[in-house]
C-alpha cells in the first residue's frame, strides 16, 4: 500500500501539443492518501481512463512525475507497480474455468497453492459466484464475466491500489447496486487504496469517502460527497451534482451588491474578486415559494414522489424550487426567498463569496 502523489501532471494525445485544448490531462496536482475510498467523477471524455491509464503505467505522462510513497514510478511499466486496474469490459480468460482466471493474478506471483485456494474462496464468496468457480469462462454471461474481472482486480491483497475504471456499464441495474454495496463494504474491510471511475453521480457519492469531480481534463473540486453538494468550489460541480442540480443564475454584481432580474438578492458573506462573468449559485432545495421577495412565474409543477419540483420564470431567467406538501398551480404569481446562507455568487465559474466567520 502507497500513498500516491501526482505531481504537475499533464497529458496530451497529439504529437505537439500548443494550446491547453490540446491537452486532455491540463494540470494535475493530486494526493491519494493510503487506505482511501476515492471516485473519479465527470462527464464522458474528461480524462478519466487517461488519469487511471497513468497511474497504472499504460500511458507515460507528456509532463509531470508520478509517485508511490517517495518513489518516483513514472518510468515504471505497469507490472512493476503492483496494481489492479478493472476496465470497463470484461478482461478475462475465455478458455479457463472461472477458479482459474480467479487465481491467475496469484499463480503469477508465485502465491502458495493453498492460499490461493483461500483468497479464490473468499473472493468467489464475496461476489456469489462459488456456484460457477469450474464454468469455463466462455459460458458465462456479460454479467458474470465483468464480476469475474473485479473479482481478478481484487484478488491480490498486496497491491498499492485497485482501479475500478467504470466497471458497472455492462451489469443490469439491480445487480449494479448490489455490486457497489460489495465494493464498499470490501473497502471497509481490506483498507487497500481504491480510486472508482464513474460518470455517474449516485455511484461515486455512494461508494466514495472523497469525490474528485473532473471537468474538461481539470479537477474542479475534491470533496466528500457532503461538502459537493454543500459548497460546491465552481458551478460545474453544483450543476453536475445533485438532483435537479443546483440552479446556476446569471447576476449582475456591483461592490458586493448582487441583483437578479433587476431585483437585489443576499448572498451568504463577503464577496471576492472583481470582474469576470458573475452567476448566482443556489440549490433547488434552499429555493422557497414565500408572502414575499422574488417576484415570479410559475411554469410547470413535477411530482417527483417525496416532493414537488416546481419550476418558475423569473424575468426571463428559469428558476428550479423543491417544494414540500403544497405546491402553485401552473401559471400562478409567487414570490420566491433564497436562503441567504445557502446563496453564494460565483465569477468566471469559481466561487466568490466568503462565509463570515
Ligand atoms: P473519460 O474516461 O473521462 O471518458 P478519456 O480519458 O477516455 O475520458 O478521454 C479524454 C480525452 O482524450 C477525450 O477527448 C478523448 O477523445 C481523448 N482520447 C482518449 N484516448 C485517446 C487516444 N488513445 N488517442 C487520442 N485521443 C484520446
Ligand atoms: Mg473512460
Amino acid at each position: 500500500m502507497a500513498k500516491i502523489t501526482l505531481s504537475n501532471l499533464r497529458h496530451s494525445y497529439l504529437p505537439n501539443p500548443k494550446s491547453a485544448e490540446d491537452f486532455a490531462l491540463k494540470e494535475i496536482d493530486l494526493d491519494w492518501e493510503d487506505g482511501g475510498a476515492y471516485a473519479l467523477l465527470g462527464p464522458s471524455g474528461c480524462g478519466k481512463s487517461t488519469l487511471l491509464n497513468i497511474i497504472s503505467g499504460l500511458l507515460t505522462p507528456s509532463e509531470g512525475r508520478i509517485l508511490f510513497d517517495d518513489r518516483d514510478v513514472t518510468d515504471l511499466p505497469p507490472d512493476q507497480r503492483n496494481i489492479a486496474q478493472v476496465f470497463q469490459f470484461p478482461v478475462i480468460y475465455d478458455t479457463m474455468t472461472v477458479r482459474d482466471n480467479l487465481a491467475f493474478p496469484l499463480r503469477n506471483r508465485g502465491v502458495a497453492d493453498a492460499r490461493i485456494a483461500e483468497r479464490v474462496a473468499e473472493i468467489a464468496a464475496m461476489l456469489e459466484v462459488e456456484d460457477m468457480l469450474d464454468v469455463r469462462a466462455s459460458h458465462l454471461s456479460p454479467d458474470n464475466k465483468q464480476k469475474i474481472s473485479m473479482g481478478r482486480g481484487l484478488v491480490r491483497d498486496d497491491v498499492n491500489v485497485v482501479m475500478f475504471d467504470e466497471p458497472l456499464t455492462v451489469i443490469d441495474p439491480h445487480l449494479k447496486w448490489k455490486l457497489r454495496s460489495k465494493l464498499k463494504e470490501l473497502h471497509q474491510r481490506v483498507r487497500a487504496t481504491m480510486i472508482y471511475v464513474t460518470h455517474d453521480q449516485t455511484e461515486a457519492l455512494t461508494f466514495a469517502d472523497q469525490v474528485v469531480v473532473m471537468q474538461d481534463g481539470e479537477v474542479v473540486q475534491i470533496g466528500t460527497p457532503v461538502e459537493l453538494f454543500e459548497r460546491p468550489q465552481h458551478t460545474f460541480v453544483g450543476h453536475f451534482i445533485g438532483s435537479p442540480g443546483m440552479n446556476v443564475l446569471p447576476v449582475v454584481e456591483t461592490d458586493g451588491r448582487v441583483t437578479f432580474e433587476g431585483q437585489v438578492v443576499a448572498v451568504e458573506g463577503k464577496v471576492s474578486g472583481q470582474g469576470g462573468a458573475t452567476e448566482l449559485g443556489i440549490r433547488p432545495e434552499f429555493v422557497s415559494i414565500a408572502e414575499a421577495g422574488l417576484e415570479a412565474r410559475v411554469r410547470k409543477v413535477s411530482d417527483v414522489g417525496r416532493h414537488s419540483v416546481v419550476e418558475v420564470m423569473v424575468g426571463d431567467t428559469p428558476v428550479k424550487a423543491v417544494v414540500e406538501g403544497a405546491v402553485p398551480v401552473q401559471g400562478a404569481s409567487v414570490f420566491l426567498n433564497f436562503a441567504q446562507e445557502q446563496t453564494r455568487l460565483y465569477r468566471d465559474g469559481w466561487i466568490a463569496t466568503e462565509v463570515s466567520p
